[in-house]
This record gives structure tokens, C-alpha cells and sequence, in this order.
């Protein structure tokens, strides 16, 4: 029974693991004072820098293909 249950426990890290390793879509940005910051999907936090590959708060893989168009069309908003 102690090995069953280490075995799911086990599957258990391994699947989150593998979520936090599969890319997210950045698709969010949210404005502090006079700037935009791109917002992690997965613990909605912002990050400090664009196209960085993991999340610096908590390790969420990210994909930025979405994210040049998400901020060229805030941008235009803003500025015009
Ligand atoms: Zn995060």
C-alpha cells in the first residue's frame, strides 16, 4: 500500500511538472503607473522583462508568439 501510494505521488509531481514545462501563451499585459508589463497565465503576476523563456516567480514555461500582437494593439490604444 506504501509503494502504491509513492507511486501516485510520484505521477502526481511528475504531471505538474510537465505542466509547468509546457509553454503558455502570454496574452496579457497590465499597466503600472505609465508602463506595460506582460502577465505570467499561470500565477498572474507581472514580469519584469518581455520573451524571457520561464516565469521568475514560479517557473511557468512561456510562449510569446501572441505576445507581439497583444502589445502592438494596447499600444496603438495608448499613444493615439
Ligand atoms: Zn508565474
Amino acid at each position: 500500500m506504501k509503494v502504491f501510494l509513492e507511486e501516485i505521488f510520484i505521477m502526481f509531481v511528475k504531471k505538474i511538472e510537465l505542466d509547468y514545462r509546457i509553454p503558455r501563451r502570454v496574452t496579457t499585459i497590465r499597466k503600472i503607473t505609465q508602463y506595460y508589463f506582460p502577465v505570467c497565465p499561470k500565477c498572474n503576476c507581472t514580469m519584469e522583462r518581455e520573451y524571457q523563456s520561464y516565469c521568475d516567480r514560479c517557473g511557468q514555461a512561456l510562449r510569446w508568439k501572441e505576445f507581439s500582437f497583444v502589445k502592438a494593439s494596447i499600444d496603438t490604444k495608448v499613444y493615439k
